[in-house]
């Protein structure tokens, strides 16, 4: 392969801390411990009792349903106490509790995903996010729904991607083009960078890019903002990108039939080949969402590529922080900027099982990736101008 150096350079790393260091050091307050948040909320006048739902409509209460075997749903109006001693009328040994409300994870790192939840903790704007709440009770994703992520690899072991990473159910290792795709033994993906079949993570970015998108609700680190759909990890970067590695790394994610591609990378120096290789894939069905890059100018004046094609069905994203506000770094643009989507210090997986936090349009990016996903899951056949069009007005 001849590669053609438009040294087109990723479009994060803007600081990287790891996380179990406190982010924002000075300002930041401590976290709440979890039990305390946990405990803290629960609905208003709403008691589970441990009586059958005749016994509770006979100690007085206003029964609101019958929960599991035990355990009737009430509304009571009395303090806790006196609700208690209302439902000892009918059994002696009967117990209470607040109907309380937990949180939609237990992901451990999920306090620091402000930008799928925000609650206004160290110092954040409430509901400066992206609402991911209100689009989990739709969906978390399909897993039939793929997101490519063409970037320096993700680390193929990572236990935040267990279970999401696409597989090539045509091929199998044993030197021969079994699926016939042109690309030997990918039964991962591609590397397009080294030309080989595995797309291992070289630098960290990819894994941070990927795990934000899909990153399971399993117990460890974070959830995605699409945690159920699958990623295809092609590989097309060190620290820089090859041009002649993006192309191909698009085509073989349209060929592989994918329904978004995130390109957390870019460049002031525009290409035919990308720009056709892009064009194609957004032909072929796909969304395709891309960086806006990191230097604080005006893409419309100073277009950056592939932020700036401009094509209907290409997505471009600044970057905001936990208040909203465009972060400093973020490139803009009234035409070539489609939308800002959480990019500073957010919370993701690294190489070596790692997570931590960064900031960059490179992680904004795939926030939009995920919507773009999680919609493509509920509405299969919408087509990549009108997914953008839904994501951006
Ligand atoms: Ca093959
Ligand atoms: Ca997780």
């Amino acid at each position: 392969m001849s590669w053609t150096w438009l040294s087109i350079g990723l479009a994060g790393l803007i600081g990287l801390s790891p996380l179990n260091a406190v982010p924002q050091l000075g300002s930041t307050p401590e976290p709440e411990p979890q039990s305390e948040r946990r405990a803290s909320a629960s609905v208003e006048g709403e008691y589970l009792v441990s009586l059958n739902t005749e016994d509770a409509r006979s100690a007085g209460f206003e029964v609101l349903g019958q929960v599991g075997d035990r355990w009737t749903l009430v509304r009571s109006e009395s303090s806790p106490d006196a609700t208690l001693q209302m439902a000892r009328v009918r059994d002696s040994q009967a117990e209470i509790e607040p109907n309380i409300l937990y949180r939609l994870t237990d992901e451990p790192l999920w306090e620091y995903q402000w930008a799928l939840e925000n609650e206004g903790q160290f110092g954040g704007t409430p509901d400066a996010d992206i609402d991911v709440a209100e689009a989990w009770d739709i969906t978390t994703g399909v897993g039939g729904v793929v997101v490519a992520v063409i970037d320096s690899g993700v680390d193929l072991d990572h236990p935040d991607l267990a279970g999401a990473l696409w597989t090539n159910t045509g091929e199998t290792v044993n030197g021969l083009d079994d699926d016939g795709n042109g690309y030997i033994d990918d039964t991962r993906g591609w590397d397009a960078f080294d030309s080989d079949p595995s797309p291992d993570d070289s630098n960290g970015h990819g894994t941070f890019v990927a795990t934000t998108v899909a990153a399971p609700i399993n117990g460890v680190g974070i959830a995605g903002v699409a945690p159920d759909v699958t990623i295809l990890p092609l590989r097309a970067c060190d620290v820089v990108c090859p041009l002649s590695a993006i192309v191909e790394s698009v085509d073989y994610a349209r060929q592989a039939g994918v329904d978004v591609i995130n390109l957390s990378l870019g460049d002031y120096s525009y290409s035919t080949a990308m720009f056709e290789a892009i064009q194609d894939a957004i032909d072929a069905g796909i969304v395709v969402v891309a960086a806006a890059g990191n230097d604080g100018v005006d893409i419309d004046a100073f277009p950056f590529y592939p932020a700036s094609y401009g094509r209907d069905g290409l997505i471009s994203v600044a970057s905001t922080d936990r208040n909203d506000q465009l972060s400093d770094f973020s490139n803009y643009g009234d035409t070539n900027v489609d939308v800002g989507a959480p990019g500073e210090d957010v919370a993701a997986g690294y190489v070596d099982a790692s997570w931590v936090t960064g900031s960059g349009t490179s992680f904004a990016a795939p926030h939009v990736a995920g919507v773009a996903a999680l919609i493509r899951s509920v509405q299969p056949a919408f087509g990549p101008a009108i997914v953008a069009d839904l994501i951006s007005s």
